[in-house]
């Protein structure tokens, strides 16, 4: 790179997100580069296992047959856990619609990150972007070590932990509530006992998420996805419950990956990696200022994840807001102008669309998932109900009197209908 070299628009960090932004510039000629701090695309970019598909088959036409999709989830488990036992809500379908899929998430990175250079972006990976260039109340570029770049507009897809955002003072930290920790292994199995374990039909996924023990009955949980010749396994734990259960995630992953249900799952793999990384649990409610002059905030930088319990949506919103924040540059382009007064329609789009529209809907969502109810006592009460129900004496027992003498000291009736209404109607 020359010294002081001008794009239309550079962008920090190649996640979804900086990927999304660069995408849809190039592909209608801008002049635009993506910095990377790991040394190759993907080699920072840490999820559990499942992309929902819609956003990229409409910005990306075709691209089932082209990405690195491994397996597409037609199975779907929710599982609850107690120390030793497993109930299971499963639902398996063909799903003709092909929603989700399994992917490895640095292989679909790298990917896109393919797809920019294919269409005229530049994406360059090994550089560590270390401060904004600031004129006035104006971002006009970055500085990565002795280099400076200009921009019209810099995209800050820095992912959950955005240092340029908050010098630019678009954010600042996170509170321990807002964000958790998760901590993944990928475990190679071969292709027919992956099938085999989990009742698939070749090519066909399985998504299992956990409440319970995974997160040892904290804020939190665990989750499972089948790929093609591996299984991720992992558990995600809000900040301020590892603190004050004084546990390391790591451990909890241990004990997770040592629980009677998920031992005979891997049984026999390998690990072939370990990986940890924060995202953000805040939903609407961790969203910071989008913009500034000449700056925009993309994906996990912007707290675009929504973590339902049963489903977790990030990298599909993290890519879609890159396109948005595109999309916001070229009418910003037409204009020739581009401070936080045109850049505000970033925020007019992303509220039209299906992020927003998500975010808001289930508003309510983090705080119904503070509840420690839905992590501790009710995946214990359905797990001692359900083997005292299917364990034959010479007496069975009736439901109703079970679930009142489990129920003693741990939570009301009252509470409990409460609480699957709180469900109902807000999950
Ligand atoms: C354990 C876990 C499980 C998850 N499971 C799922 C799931 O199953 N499905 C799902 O859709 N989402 C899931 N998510 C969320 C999802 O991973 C994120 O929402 C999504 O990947 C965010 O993309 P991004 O581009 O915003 O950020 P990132 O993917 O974090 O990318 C940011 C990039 O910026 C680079 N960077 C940062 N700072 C600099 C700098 N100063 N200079 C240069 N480069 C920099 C980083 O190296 C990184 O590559 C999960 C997240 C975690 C942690």
């Amino acid at each position: 790179m020359e010294m002081e070299e001008k794009f239309d628009a550079i962008i920090v960090g190649a996640g979804a997100s900086g990927l999304g932004a660069a995408y849809s510039l190039a592909k209608s000629g801008f002049n635009v580069v993506v910095l990377e701090r790991g040394q190759r695309i993907g080699a920072k970019n840490v999820y559990g296992g499942r992309i929902y598909s819609h956003v990229f088959e409409k910005e990306i036409p075709g691209f089932k047959e082209d990405a690195p999709v491994e397996r597409w989830v037609t199975g779907e488990r929710l599982t609850f856990l107690d120390d030793s036992s497993a109930a299971t809500l499963e639902l398996s379908s063909d799903f003709s619609s092909e929603n989700s899929f399994i992917t490895t998430l640095s292989k679909f990175n790298e990917w896109l990150g393919k797809k920019v250079e294919e269409t005229g972006g530049l994406v360059i990976s090994g550089i560590k972007v270390d401060d904004l260039i600031i004129e006035g109340s104006t971002v006009k570029g970055i500085v990565a070590g002795e280099e400076r770049l200009f921009a019209d507009v810099v995209i800050d897809a820095e992912g959950v932990n955005p240092i340029l955002a908050k010098k630019a003072g678009l954010r600042g930290d996170w509170n321990p509530h807002e964000v958790a920790v998760g901590v993944k292994e990928v475990i190679k199995l071969p292709e027919s006992v992956i099938e085999d374990r989990f009742n698939l039909n070749h090519g066909e996924g399985a998504a299992n998420l956990f409440l319970g023990y995974a997160s040892r009955y904290g804020f939190g949980g665990g989750f499972l996805y089948t790929a093609k010749d591996t299984i991720s396994i992992g558990v995600v734990v809000r900040v301020d419950s590892a603190i004050a259960n004084r546990i390391s995630v790591y451990d909890i992953v241990e004990d997770f990956r040592l629980h009677p249900y998920i031992s005979k799952l891997i049984k026999d793999g390998s690990p072939i990696e370990y990986s940890a990384h924060l995202v953000p649990e805040a939903g609407i409610h961790g969203v910071p200022k989008l913009y500034g002059n000449g700056i925009l905030l993309t994906g996990d930088a912007a707290g675009f994840v929504l973590n339902r319990g049963f489903t977790v949506r990030g990298v599909d919103f993290a890519f879609l807001s890159g396109v948005i924040a595109a999309e916001t540059i070229r009418k910003a382009h037409e204009e020739g102008d581009f401070s936080a007064s045109t850049l505000s329609h970033y925020e007019q789009r992303l509220k039209e669309s299906v992020v927003f529209r998500e975010l808001e809907n289930f508003r309510k969502v983090p705080n119904l998932l503070s509840n420690l109810r839905f992590f501790e006592t009710y995946p214990k009460l359905l797990c001692e109900i359900l083997k005292d129900a299917y364990t034959v004496g010479e007496d069975s027992k009736k439901i109703y009197p079970l679930l009142k003498n489990k129920m003693r000291d741990r939570v009301s009736m009252i509470t409990l209908i409460r609480d699957i209404i709180s469900v109902v109607r807000n999950l």
